[in-house]
């Protein structure tokens, strides 16, 4: 391949490079599947180092467009996948500390998802996508109620910055809360954050340090996986299976990586929604145990349950400062309100109050008056009880539609609870290419490659929310979605493959 190298310009050789592949690759001149040479080659016709070529094949695969396929060699996507994201106009380039903080981003993966998702021209587009509840079934005139009473009755004491913990009495209303499951906790051990997100970033950026590993069931939330890549954490990923982390393949991992955290979702997992089995959840927190390693398990939606019996929260078989619990009322409630928690005995409790203080000196005390208010008086239970009733009936809609609709050799299986369903479709067909025939068709979800840490597993997998959309809706986006599936596999090039 030759490519015109200017050796007495400024830009360095590995950005011309890259910008001369990209420019190919969004004017279609190399066209998908297309294979680039190996860097060694290049970098030999180029008379450059390889490390330079090195350079900029890993900025372009950054941007989602070439991939690396071990043992075969890089190719290009489709370059519709990636849709440059309009940036602020800037009258010259940026200072090299700000170019430093692009080369890092690690969610341009995500950004082009949204701005893929934000583009559609269908008159009436079907979400599947997005990881949030349904916002009209929030209860906002109770709310605004609640909030009036609150501020006549607390006044100006619901407007300081409050307990660093948090306001005293919410926290034990959260005590009680978990105390119905089976945690026994006190006030003393809860504190109150910024949606449960933030509890998950004072947790691992207390426990761990830059380049320390964390264990994490692959798929898992993709938000984690962001925050522990931003922090410069080694992420190494447990599989799952329909009983949730395959704690058999656990000690192995512990020994060969000596993991300082393993966070797990252990209710409904992200994005899976499988729930991890009672075995396996005395095996996790006796391996643990014995190898001196901290669990955080993230329980976001435990209460959303629609059938079956519910296992025991680690935290309730924990015997005293082992694992960190954090739960949240972004899913069971409303997002909006950003009030997550954590309940943890011990030295990590006292510091995760200071540091958090350090953070953010304190969650909105207005918020928190008024939510203790929403959850004592026994309207939060109501509005559950409400919750999962049409939680449910969307669930068997979507299960019902994907059996009708999807090829036969697509796999899901059905959530218990929680608002996901995790569908792996035929081996051959991608979910980042069908998102974009999907939307066309005025669908829309999240595909799978974004929730597995190694960054290129996934493909086949699709994550669909159905607690957002109306089981009428539900039936009519899944009808777009199989419409979508059947474009994309009448494309050239596309052949069923055995799994
Ligand atoms: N954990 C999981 C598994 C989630 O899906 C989310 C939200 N998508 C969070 C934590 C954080 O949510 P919040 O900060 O709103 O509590």
């Amino acid at each position: 391949m030759r490519i015109p190298l200017d050796r007495q310009s400024e830009t360095p050789l590995y950005k011309q490079i890259e910008n001369f592949l990209r420019e190919g690759i969004l004017s279609g001149s190399l066209a998908p599947e297309t294979r680039l040479p190996a860097t060694r080659e290049l970098a030999k016709d180029l008379g450059v180092n390889r490390i330079t070529v090195g350079n900029a094949y890993a900025e372009l695969e950054a941007d989602g467009l070439i991939c690396s396929r071990v043992g075969s060699g890089t190719y290009v996507l489709e370059p519709w996948w990636f849709e440059p994201i309009p940036e602020a106009a800037a009258d010259g380039p940026w200072p090299l500390w700000q170019q430093e903080m692009e080369k890092r981003d690690s969610a341009s993966k995500r950004k082009s998802l949204l701005h893929l998702l934000k583009e559609s021209r269908h008159p009436d587009p079907i979400s599947f996508a997005g990881g949030v509840s349904d916002p009209q079934g929030f209860p906002v005139d109770e709310f605004r109620k609640i909030i009036q009473k609150v501020m006549r009755r607390d006044g100006k004491a619901a407007l300081e910055y409050g307990d660093y913990r948090g306001y005293a009495p919410l926290r034990s209303t959260i005590a009680h809360i978990l105390a119905s499951q089976g945690i026994q906790s006190s006030a003393d051990h809860i504190l109150i954050t910024a949606g449960s997100q933030q509890a998950l970033a004072l947790v691992t950026q207390l426990l761990l340090k830059p380049g320390e590993v964390i264990l994490v069931e692959s798929p898992t939330y993709s938000e984690a996986l962001g925050l522990f890549t931003d922090l410069d954490l080694k992420i190494v990923g447990i599989p799952i299976d329909e009983d949730g982390m395959q704690v058999e393949k656990l000690e192995r991992l512990l020994l060969q990586h000596h993991p300082k955290l393993i966070y797990t979702i252990p209710n409904f997992q992200n994005p899976s929604g499988t729930c991890l089995s009672g075995q396996r959840r005395r095996q996790l927190l006796s391996l643990a145990d014995r190898h001196n390693i901290p669990i955080l398990e993230d329980d976001y939606v435990g209460d959303l349950r629609y059938e079956g019996r519910a296992q025991p929260a680690l935290k309730a078989l924990d015997p005293g400062g082992r694992v960190i619990y954090i739960s949240t009322f972004s899913k069971m409630l409303m997002p909006g309100l950003r009030v997550g928690f954590l309940a943890a005995e011990g030295p990590v409790y006292d510091r995760l109050v200071t540091f958090k203080s350090f953070n953010d000196l304190a969650t909105s005390n207005l918020i928190q008056h008024a939510l203790d208010e929403f959850v004592t008086v026994g309207r939060y239970q109501a509005h559950l009880r409400r919750s999962c009733q049409v939680f449910r009936k969307r669930r068997d809609a979507m299960i019902s539609a994907l059996e009708q609709q999807m090829p036969v050799t697509a796999r899901v299986h059905t959530p218990r609870g929680g608002l996901f369903a995790w569908l792996r479709l035929p081996s051959e067909l991608s979910s980042d290419k069908l998102l974009r025939l999907a939307v066309e068709e005025g669908v829309s979800f999240t595909p799978g490659g974004i929730f597995f840490p190694d960054g290129s597993s996934g493909e086949d997998w699709m994550r669909l929310n159905f607690v957002i959309q109306t089981p009428e809706r539900i039936e009519a986006g899944i009808k777009r979605l199989r419409k979508a599936i059947d474009r994309l596999q009448s494309r050239p090039g596309i052949n069923p493959r055995p799994r």
